[in-house]
């Protein structure tokens, strides 16, 4: 199955019920029924409620005819995911000056250390020399599973003992990048430590001690969102956006039974462009986000 095909299954179910609910309005005049009808198809599949009054606002005034609303819609929606996409992030590692950091943030269980071994195997792939960062100190679960992806994808990984000052291990990392010339420097950190307040803060100051090591650091802070929980991942994305500023998304797990929609509703509010997407759980199971091929998914090709 190609990637793209399993994008499409993954976000079937938000695209059916998209599409029965276009298919209705098909051949009736848009009248104020079928557009609350319409309206509320659009609320389930999770794009946002600012997107979805956008959305109908621009159907209220252009007035199309209902075999053109599917392509308003998939057109608007492309238009708010293409915007702020920059070139795909190996390109943008090969442009930069050496080393390249990326920090990778994000909550417990979203695929964020599966994502920065996916990464760290493809920039290997393209020629590219990678560090790892174990900078999750709070588990040793988590530092213990980074090494691991480390060891199958033949990738060094910088770690300390579990409790240590994670941004004790960032500054290790980054001298040790410096020392070896490497190109990239992937950083895995903590999702949860005893509270919130706690874990934004502990973020704050690794962001502020590569910053200090490396002027200019970090050039991405990625973050990971979980595909599948929907709206609970705009407000993951407004809480980490506040706390360090977050560059780009990767939105794992749309193989399973994804709610993708959720991407739409960050890029209208956040302005966050979506850059990666993760589509398995294996080392290669990881693409560049593609907008047309999502928007695709999820209205159905023109
Ligand atoms: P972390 O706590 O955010 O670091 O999350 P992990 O990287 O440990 O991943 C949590 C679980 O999600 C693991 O079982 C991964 O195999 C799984 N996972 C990660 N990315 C994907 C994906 O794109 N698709 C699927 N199906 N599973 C994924």
């Amino acid at each position: 199955m190609s990637l793209f095909q399993r994008l499409q299954e993954g976000l079937a179910k938000t695209r059916m019920a998209l599409s029965r609910s276009l298919d209705r309005i098909t051949g009736r005049a848009l009248d104020p029924a079928a557009r609350e009808e319409l309206e509320a198809a659009l609320l389930a599949s999770d794009i946002g409620v600012r997107t979805v009054s956008k959305l109908m606002d621009r159907i209220r005034e252009e007035g199309p005819a209902a075999e053109q609303v599917r392509v308003l819609l998939r057109a608007a929606v492309l238009d708010t995911l293409q915007a702020g996409q920059r070139e795909p992030i190996d390109r943008q590692i090969t442009n930069s000056s050496k080393p390249f950091i990326m920090l990778a943030v994000g909550v417990n269980g979203v695929g964020k250390t599966t994502t920065v071994a996916k990464l760290a195997q493809r920039l290997k792939q393209a020629g590219l020399t990678v560090l790892l960062v174990a900078a999750d100190t709070f588990r040793a679960a988590a530092i213990e599973q980074l090494e691991l992806w480390g060891g199958r994808i033949g990738v060094d990984v910088i770690r300390h003992k579990q409790g240590a000052d994670p941004s004790a291990v960032v500054f290790d990392g980054v001298a040790a990048a410096k020392a070896r010339g490497v190109d990239a420097v992937l950083i895995d950190t903590a999702g949860r430590l005893h509270t919130k307040a706690n874990l934004m803060e502990e973020l704050k100051k690794v962001k502020r001690v590569l910053a200090r090591e490396l002027p200019g650091a970090p050039h991405e802070v990625l973050l990971v969102l979980d595909g599948t929980v929907g709206q609970n991942a705009l407000s993951q994305a407004r809480q980490f956006h506040e706390a360090v500023g977050v560059t780009g998304i990767a939105l794992t797990k749309l193989d399973g039974t994804a709610r993708g929609g959720v991407v739409v509703a960050i890029a209208e509010e956040l302005k966050i462009p979506v850059r990666l997407i993760g589509v398995g759980e294996s080392a290669d199971d990881l693409q560049d986000f593609d907008a047309p091929a999502f928007a695709d998914a999820l209205f159905g090709k023109d």
